[in-house]
């Protein structure tokens, strides 16, 4: 093995889901997909996690929910929330994908193109808490649910869900969000019933903030083991992917691995700690797809480094990695380059 590997544990993120489910029950798990399942592969997240019973799954686009689709088949319920295209509106609703609204326009084209269908559109509609990224204003919540409440008779909606993004900044704004968000759930039940699907939080809330759930969660990143940037431990939750290099060269003062910069690892890691089979190391030097890691002894040709992964050989998380240069572990996941070969283990 020359090529570097990302090893993809499945016992591990099968493990985590299960940690999940039970930290947020009776809320239920929406295992969040996008960036290609922050980097680990979709179509294997989607296997695995339908193999663990996971019902919903959060695919962000059309695209990658068709995708998601096709490995789930008629099972399951899929939610895309970017606003998109006619065209993938369109193969969202013969896909049977459920469709994030946060504008009134959006909600428009979608009446329109499942009257024009014949088909009826299964929408979550998004308030907006305070983020301003995307959703509806709460001055324009009551028509819009006027809107959608008129599109069901007619026969092109069926609203299934309210929902809304945290900043996660603070308690206090997150607590503020969530009474924006209870306020507008209540307009949508005087107007007649409940949707099954309220749902708030992503992976921090959900695990810290109990009180903020709703029915369904939305979590991405702590099903894949990636703890937030300058976040606690998680206990019972192990990071699914580890970044493994070869040595292929001894040099005097240590070790030369098959791995650098046009792989995605940011250059500015030199001085992080690796793991080696004699425990942790320092990575002293990054080129553009080698790398230099510091001796230890009986080091040879074809041992293997772990860059990043669960702290077996004294590697550090993704997350630790990120946060040495000031970013995210999902950043880390996600720059990673086709060059990096990605190995399912099962
Ligand atoms: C990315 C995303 C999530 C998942 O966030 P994590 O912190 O990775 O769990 C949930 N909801 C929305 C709208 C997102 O964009």
């Amino acid at each position: 093995m020359s090529r570097p590997e990302l090893r993809i544990r499945t016992d591990r993120f099968l493990s985590n889901i299960v940690a999940v489910r039970e930290r947020i029950a009776p809320s239920a798990l929406m295992v969040v997909l996008k960036d290609d399942a922050y980097g680990h592969g979709l179509r294997w997240a989607v296997e695995a996690a339908q193999s663990a019973g996971v019902e919903w799954y959060g695919s962000y686009d059309v695209g990658s929910g068709v995708e998601a689709r096709r490995v789930l088949g008629e099972s399951g319920r899929v939610l895309a929330w970017v606003t998109s295209t006619d065209p993938e509106i369109d193969e969202a609703l013969r896909q049977g994908i459920d469709l994030g609204v946060g504008s009134a326009e959006y909600l428009e084209r979608i009446v329109a193109r499942a009257y024009d269908l014949g088909l009826r559109a299964r929408i979550h509609l998004k308030i907006d808490t305070g983020l301003h990224r995307n959703g509806l204003l709460p001055q324009e919540w009551a028509q819009t649910i006027a809107d959608v409440r008129a599109g069901e008779t007619a026969g092109q909606l069926e609203l299934v869900g309210i929902w809304s993004h945290l900043a996660e900044a603070s308690d206090a704004e997150d607590d503020e969000a969530q009474a924006a968000f209870l306020e507008a759930v209540r307009v949508v039940e005087e107007s007649g019933g409940t949707p099954e699907a309220l749902h708030l939080t992503a992976s921090a809330a959900s695990w810290w903030r109990p009180e903020l759930r709703g029915s369904v969660s939305r979590i991405g990143a702590f099903c894949y083991g990636v703890r937030s940037a300058d976040g606690p431990d998680l206990d019972g939750l192990l990071p699914v992917a580890e970044l493994v290099a070869t040595v292929v060269e001894i040099r005097d003062h240590g070790a030369v691995i098959a791995i650098g910069s046009f792989d995605g690892i940011p250059s500015t890691l030199v001085g992080a700690t690796v793991g080696t089979p004699e425990g942790p190391r320092e990575l002293v030097r990054i080129d553009m797809t080698t790398s230099v890691v510091a001796a230890w002894p009986g080091m040879q040709v074809g041992d293997a480094v772990r860059v990043f992964g669960a702290g077996e050989h004294g590697e550090c998380s993704a997350t630790t990695l990120a946060e040495s240069i000031d970013t995210v572990g999902e950043e880390i996941l996600t720059r990673l380059t086709p060059r990096v070969r990605r190995v399912v283990i099962e």
